[in-house]
């Protein structure tokens, strides 16, 4: 790197301003930069790149799109199951690019179909959403209702909720007017209590004409750094009639309602007390529109969310597969978490089961894998580096040691 010498003189060899003539001179291996040239750099290198980005998308080109299909299947190597949400937001997906290359020299208008996706919390939702945009040709964000509703603080202003798609696209308006958004926790906004004249929550109600501005398609004031700590910035006008919502909430006990629908439509007496939780479980398969409604959901939201589908409930099978089966299966990541440390890791045959039995016994779902899994590991993990032994087989009674002695009967059953 270029050193100044004593008294000698540094020249931008851009401007061919001297360091006298600026704030900052940064030498580098061949001349300098002055700090306005370097700061001049910076913008036409971001002008440059939006450009770019700009001219990609503008080319969504039909016939190299990836379709239904292949999206789904990308889909496969990540997420168990699943499979009704996986053909929805794929189809959803396909259609969203279809909707922004159509032509308008005809009358036929294709409209956007948000999607809506219920089910239990640790079901996949946010993993669904984080897969596919890894895959997806247009700027995408997830977002998560409750900072809107949090409890005593007034919230987010609702256009908050675009500021994340903005800042995935470098703040190119053009680029967040056609992405994606996926709002994480739907549910929290809804209304609470049935009936809208008795326990009517006036603040909910108000996030949710606030969400059905967005999700109609309407142009708003987005704040670039979100929020309300900066009340000084510019807001960035943003036309939401391309962007594609996707909503996501557990909805939990929303099967009392789906119950009592179906209660009083097929048999009129109440089954919901002899309903068993698998039967429960199942409630799910028939979410309609009216149930989000009787959770609390406005119906011109629920008109805009036109595309309902549910996750199902991981069972056993399913577990022990989210165990194995993913690309990035917990299993995989630490045979090579060992194997960067010269160790191979065997894992006998009823070991999975257990940790999957015991994850059932504490409730804590696909979740609570990876939690067990480190807890058992955590002691090989740390001596791994200077293991003479460069093999290590996990038993089912060395992983019940290593759980009982790290107490997480107790843990366990307070997560
Ligand atoms: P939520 O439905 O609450 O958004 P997540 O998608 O965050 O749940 O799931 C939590 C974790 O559980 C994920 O990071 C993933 O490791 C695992 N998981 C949940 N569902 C699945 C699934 N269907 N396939 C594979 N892994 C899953």
């Amino acid at each position: 790197m270029a050193k100044k010498k004593e008294n000698s003189t540094l020249y931008c060899s851009f401007c061919g301003r001297s360091d006298r003539e600026v704030e900052l001179m940064l030498p580098g291996m061949n001349g300098c930069i002055c700090n306005e040239c370097a700061e001049r750099a910076v913008e036409l290198s971001h002008e440059y790149l939006h450009q770019m980005a700009k001219a990609k998308l503008t080319d969504l080109d039909m016939d190299t799109l990836p379709k239904p299909e292949e999206i789904k299947a990308y889909l496969d190597q990540y997420v168990i199951g699943q499979e009704t949400a996986k053909r929805y937001l794929s189809v959803a997906v396909y259609n969203h690019y279809k909707r922004l290359n159509q032509s308008h020299d005809d009358d036929i208008d294709i409209e956007k179909s948000n999607i809506i996706i219920v089910g239990p919390t640790g079901t996949g939702k946010t993993l669904l959403a984080k897969t596919i945009a890894r895959m997806l040709k247009v700027p995408f964000a997830i977002v998560d209702a409750t900072v809107l509703t949090e409890a005593g603080y007034v919230g987010e202003d609702i256009e908050s909720l675009l500021t994340r798609l903005l800042a995935a696209c470098d703040y190119n308006v053009e680029e967040t007017e056609r992405g994606i958004v996926f709002i994480d926790e739907i549910d929290k906004i809804a209304r609470k209590g049935d009936n809208p004249s008795i326990t009517r929550d006036v603040s909910g109600e108000g996030v949710q004409q606030g969400l059905l501005k967005l999700l109609e398609g309407s142009v708003v004031n987005v704040p670039p750094q979100g929020g309300r700590k900066h009340p000084e910035q510019k807001m960035i006008a943003v036309d939401t009639k391309n962007i594609l919502f996707i909503c996501g909430g557990a909805f939990e006990g929303i099967e009392r309602k789906i119950a009592q629908r179906l209660n009083t439509q097929v048999v009129g007496f109440g089954v919901e007390s002899h309903v068993s939780k698998s039967d429960r479980d199942k409630l799910l398969h028939f979410v309609a529109p009216q149930d989000l409604r009787s959770y609390g959901l406005i119906p011109e939201i629920i008109g805009r969310l036109p595309i309902l589908t549910n996750l199902e409930p991981l069972d056993r099978d399913a577990l022990m597969r989210i165990l194995t089966e993913p690309k990035n299966a917990i299993v995989r990541q630490y045979k090579k978490l060992l194997e960067m440390d010269g160790v191979e890791l065997v894992i006998d045959d009823d070991v999975l089961g257990y940790i999957v039995d015991k994850s059932i016994e504490y409730k804590l779902g696909a979740r609570g894998l990876r939690s067990l899994f480190e807890t058992i590991m955590i002691d090989v993990m740390y001596m791994a580096p200077g293991m003479t032994e460069k093999r290590f087989v996990l038993t089912r009674e060395f992983a019940q040691q290593q759980l009982e002695k790290s107490n997480f009967d107790i843990l366990g059953k307070s997560l």
